[in-house]
Parts: structure tokens; C-alpha cells; sequence
């Protein structure tokens, strides 16, 4: 902005000099043309009138000669033309030595003319005055001194013609080669105007156009600086590209071998991976998954994740769990690791382990899902539970599972939920002399015998289990004493009646039971059963194969 400012103002003021240059030139140039003009004019006009002052000094000679000859009467007519000629000869003559503006005469003359005209014993201008005053003799003159030897006559007809128009003729060359000199003159002056007039417009092109050619030259700097730093900035661009590209390519084939490993683990993992997007569809599906849930890749691609998991509340479970993880990009799902039942393709429930984490992947958050197939650990964890809470020989509860499970029903009835709970403690009578009699295995196969006749009449809310070595314990919810001691009897009875049957022989048996009502003001469930334990002593110490009630 502030360079065109400068530019404009310069640029003013030399328009203005060289406006004026151009006028000058112009006016110089006018000038010279119209000096041209008017020597060309006046040198026409000199040779003109110097030519025709030769023409009058021949026609005056031939009128003189004619005044002679001609008849009287004729002879006024001639001498008014030869008094005519005579005055034009005079007014010429004036006019060439002295200037006239009506014949276009100039009032100088060149010091060559001069010298033509007044210098010598024949000078011009003197032959001319003599020739005129000879012209006037003869024409004042009378008729009767008209005669061939009058000595005006004899001047004009005889001297003049030789020695007048010879000098008249040496004056017509003389301005005749005065003129061209100053023509030439003239026109080499034109030349060197016209020369002058180029260089000035060369120079004031060059002066006008020197802002402009500075202002140029500025701007080819600038583009070739900028050139320079461009081609810098490429170079430096073309490294940094090249860089960058080593560095993808590095990356790249670091992703190809990630993908590939990726790719190995996810094809080759037990576990089922899974990939879920925001909307909780599922983007991803390894092989393990398509074979534990027995969808292949392109069914399962687009379900969601709640679509494989069994009973209602986990499928709400998880839903609300995926608005929250969508809205927040975390939540309780996250993180998280749980059992839950899934369902496979045919509709058969399993237990898996499920664990969800977070995955950023292509810019978005994502889950991860591992989904472990736990059936067979369950199964062998509900064996190990089994084994644990049952008792080996009899497979009846042990005493720990027996004692745990007596705490619920304890549990249960000061809740209200039942009524009544009965306890039965049994011991089997003598059995000490059965495992001396046949043995100890015999005594084994005794006790297994007298559980199975136990187990044979229990409902299923009921339970026994083996609580010492020979000794066992019933539970009976919702059955009060009265229905206990029935219960007690019958066993009682049946054991009585139902001897082992052992290698063709029959080893009879009986128990002792004793009863006991589970009370709600009961600390524990020890005291129910110290309660039978009185009772079943009670029943030994009355005689054995007995029922006794406590507090009855
Ligand atoms: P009582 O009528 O007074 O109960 O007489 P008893 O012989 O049954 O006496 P007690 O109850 O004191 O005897 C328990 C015996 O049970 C002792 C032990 O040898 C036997 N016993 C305990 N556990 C087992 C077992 O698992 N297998 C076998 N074969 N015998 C056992
Ligand atoms: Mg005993
Ligand atoms: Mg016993």
C-alpha cells in the first residue's frame, strides 16, 4: 500500500516534466518548420524576382530597340510598356536590396550578395541605376532624337546586354545556390530536432518507466526469494514425506503383524471374543465363539449382546448396562467379570464367564467381550460340593452339611415361613459287636443298608445325614413332634423288620431314636439336637430299638 502510494506520487510529477519536455519539443519542432516555411519563401521569392529583374532588363532593351523602328503613331503605346517594364525593373531592384514584405523579400542580404551588388568598378547595383537613368533618357527623349546613334539607346541595346545580364545572371546563381545552402542548412537542423526529439522520448520512457522498472525489479526479488524459500520448503516438505512414509510403512507392516497375531490368538483362543460396538451389536465373532454359541460369523454379526444370555434378568442386566457404558463410556458393565447363563443357538442354557472391558478402536469406544465356557468347571465344582457336603460311605449329607442346613431351617422358622421342624437323632443298637462279630466291612455295609431304608421314606423338604460314625440326624420342616415320633416309629420298625442281606446269611439290626421339636427361641441348632440326644439316651437306657420324644 505504501509502495504504489509512493509509486503514484512519483509517477506524477514525472508525467509532469515530461508533458513539458513533449510541449517544448513541439514548439521547438514547430518552430524549425515554419523557419523552413519562410526560407523556403523568401529564398523562392529572391530567386523568382532576380530571375524576372533578368527578363526585364531583356524586355526593356527590346522595347528601346522597338521605340526606334515603330511608326509615329505607335510609338506612346511602346513607351508606356517600356516606362512600365522600367518601373518594375526599379521597385525589384529596391525591393532585393533594401526588403519587401509584398513580394516576400527579405530585408537582409549575404555578404556575397552585398558584394555583388556594391562592390568593383562593375558593382550591380551601380550598372542598374545607370541602366534605368539610360531607360528614362530614352524615354524622355523626343521622337526627332530617336535616331540609331542616340547614346541612351546605344547604352541600353549595346553595354547592357553584356555586362548587365551577365551580372544579373551571376546574382540569380548566387541566390540560387544561397537558397539550397540554406535549405540544407534548414533541413539538417530538422534532422538533428527530429534526433533530439527521439532521445529525449527515449529518455523520458525510461525516466517515467524507472518507478515501474524499480517497482519490477522489487517484485522479481521477492519472487525469486520466495522461489528460493519455496524450493527450500519442498525439500524440506519431500524429507518430511519421506520420513512419514518410512515411518507408515514401519507401522504398517508393525499393524500387519499385530493383525496377524490378532488374528492367530482370536482364531486359535478356547475363549469366545467379541466386539461391540455403541449400540451393543456385535461387530466381531471369533471362531471359538461361533462354535460355543453356534452361530457362524455372518448370524452373529449385528446381534446384540443380550440376545445371548439366558434368563431375562441378565439380558435387562446387560442392556441397561450398554446405555449406560454408550452414554458415559464406562459403568458398571466395564470392568466387570461374571457367571451368567448363556443360551446356545439351539436353545440350551450353559453357564459362561463373561468379562467386559473398554476398547478404543478406529476412534470409538468399543467392549471387549471374553466369553468363557464354564460348564465343565461348574460340573466339577457341583461334584467337589457334592463330595464335600456328602458322606462317602452312605451318600447321605455329611455332619457339616447336615449342621449347615439345620441352621436354615432354624433360619426359616423363626422367619414364620414354616410352622414346626422336628429333629431326629438315630444310633444304631450294639453295632459294636457287628463290627466284631463279621467285621468291619459287614459293619459298613450296615450302616449303607439302614441309610438307604432312611433315605426310602423321606418327602423331599426333609433331610438325614450321617453326623457321626454310627449315628444319624433327620430334619423334618413343617412336621410338629406328634408327626416326628410317627415318622420315628415307622423307621424304627422297618429297620427291625428289613435285617441285611449279606453272602446267603441275614444280620438283623435295630435303632434307637430319639425326637425333639425345633424351638423358634432356640439360640442355635445345638440345642434341638442335645434335646433328641436326651431323648435317644433316654430310649438306650430304657432297653434299646426304642422312639423317645424329648419333653414327652
Ligand atoms: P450302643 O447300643 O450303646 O450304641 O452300643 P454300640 O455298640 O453301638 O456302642 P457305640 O455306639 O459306643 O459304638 C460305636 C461303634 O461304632 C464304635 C466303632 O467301632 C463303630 N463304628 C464307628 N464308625 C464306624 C464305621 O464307619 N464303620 C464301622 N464298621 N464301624 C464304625
Ligand atoms: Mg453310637
Ligand atoms: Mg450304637
Amino acid at each position: 500500500m505504501q509502495t504504489d502510494l509512493s509509486i503514484a506520487r512519483s509517477l506524477s510529477w514525472r508525467y509532469l516534466i515530461a508533458l513539458m519536455l513533449v510541449a517544448t519539443m513541439a514548439t521547438a519542432a514547430w518552430i524549425s518548420l515554419r523557419l523552413v516555411i519562410s526560407e523556403q519563401k523568401s529564398t523562392a521569392a529572391v530567386v523568382n524576382i532576380s530571375g524576372r529583374q533578368r527578363m526585364l532588363s531583356q524586355r526593356t532593351a527590346l522595347y528601346s530597340s522597338l521605340l526606334l523602328h515603330t511608326p509615329k503613331e505607335r510609338r506612346p503605346q511602346v513607351r508606356s510598356e517600356l516606362a512600365h517594364a522600367a518601373d518594375l525593373m526599379r521597385r525589384s531592384h529596391l525591393g532585393l536590396l533594401h526588403g519587401d514584405a509584398e513580394m516576400g523579400l527579405p530585408p537582409t542580404m549575404s555578404p556575397a550578395v552585398h558584394a555583388l551588388y556594391f562592390d568593383g568598378p562593375a558593382a550591380l547595383d551601380s550598372q542598374v541605376n545607370r541602366y534605368l537613368e539610360a531607360v528614362r533618357t530614352l524615354l524622355q527623349a523626343k521622337d526627332a532624337d530617336l535616331t540609331p546613334d542616340n547614346t541612351a539607346l546605344q547604352y541600353i541595346i549595346t553595354i547592357a546586354p553584356n555586362q548587365l545580364v551577365q551580372s544579373l545572371d551571376q546574382m540569380v546563381n548566387l541566390y540560387q545556390a544561397e537558397g539550397e545552402a540554406a535549405i540544407s542548412r534548414l533541413q539538417t537542423a530538422e534532422t538533428v530536432v527530429w534526433l533530439l526529439t527521439l532521445l529525449l522520448l527515449v529518455l523520458e520512457a525510461a525516466f517515467i518507466f524507472e518507478p515501474f522498472a524499480r517497482q519490477i525489479r522489487r517484485v522479481i526479488d521477492k519472487w525469486q526469494a520466495a522461489t528460493d524459500e519455496l524450493r527450500d520448503y519442498q525439500g524440506h516438505l519431500e524429507e518430511l514425506v519421506r520420513q512419514r512414509t518410512l515411518e507408515l510403512q514401519k507401522k504398517g507392516e508393525a499393524l500387519t503383524e499385530s493383525e496377524e497375531k490378532f488374528r492367530l490368538i482370536s482364531t486359535s483362543a478356547k475363549d469366545a471374543i467379541l466386539i461391540i460396538d455403541q449400540a451393543e451389536a456385535i461387530v466381531y465373532w471369533n471362531p471359538a465363539a461361533a462354535a460355543m454359541f453356534g452361530y457362524p460369523a455372518e448370524q452373529a454379526l449385528g446381534k446384540h449382546m443380550h440376545d445371548l444370555l439366558a434368563p431375562p434378568r441378565y439380558r435387562e442386566d446387560i442392556e441397561r448396562g450398554f446405555a449406560e457404558f454408550c452414554r458415559t463410556g464406562t459403568g458398571p458393565l466395564i470392568g466387570l467379570t461374571s457367571e451368567v447363563t448363556a443360551l446356545r443357538s439351539g436353545g440350551e442354557e450353559f453357564p459362561i464367564e463373561l468379562s467386559i472391558s473398554t476398547l478404543p478402536l478406529d476412534g470409538r469406544l468399543h467392549a471387549l467381550g471374553i466369553i468363557r465356557d464354564i460348564t465343565e468347571r461348574v460340573r466339577m465344582e457341583n461334584e467337589l460340593r457334592e463330595l464335600a457336603n456328602t458322606d462317602f460311605l452312605t451318600g447321605l449329607p455329611n455332619r457339616r452339611h447336615f449342621l449347615a442346613h439345620m441352621e436354615e431351617q432354624l433360619a426359616r422358622l423363626q422367619r414364620l415361613v414354616t410352622q414346626h421342624a422336628a429333629v431326629l437323632i438315630l444310633d444304631l443298637d450294639h453295632f459294636k459287636r457287628i463290627n466284631d462279630t463279621y467285621g468291619h466291612a459287614t459293619g459298613d455295609a450296615m450302616l449303607s443298608h439302614v441309610a438307604a431304608l432312611m433315605r426310602d421314606d423321606l418327602r423331599k423338604i426333609d433331610m438325614a445325614g450321617r453326623v457321626g460314625g454310627e449315628e444319624f440326624a433327620f430334619i423334618l420342616p413343617g412336621t410338629n413332634l406328634a408327626g416326628a415320633q410317627i415318622f420315628a416309629e415307622r423307621l424304627r420298625g422297618r429297620v427291625e423288620e428289613t435285617p441285611l442281606a449279606q453272602d446267603g446269611r441275614t444280620i438283623p439290626i435295630t435303632v434307637s431314636i430319639g425326637v425333639a421339636a425345633m424351638d423358634t427361641a432356640d439360640a442355635c441348632t445345638n440345642a434341638a439336637l442335645v434335646r433328641a440326644d436326651e431323648a435317644l439316651y433316654r430310649a438306650k437306657n430304657s432297653g434299646r430299638n426304642r422312639v423317645e420324644v424329648a419333653g414327652g
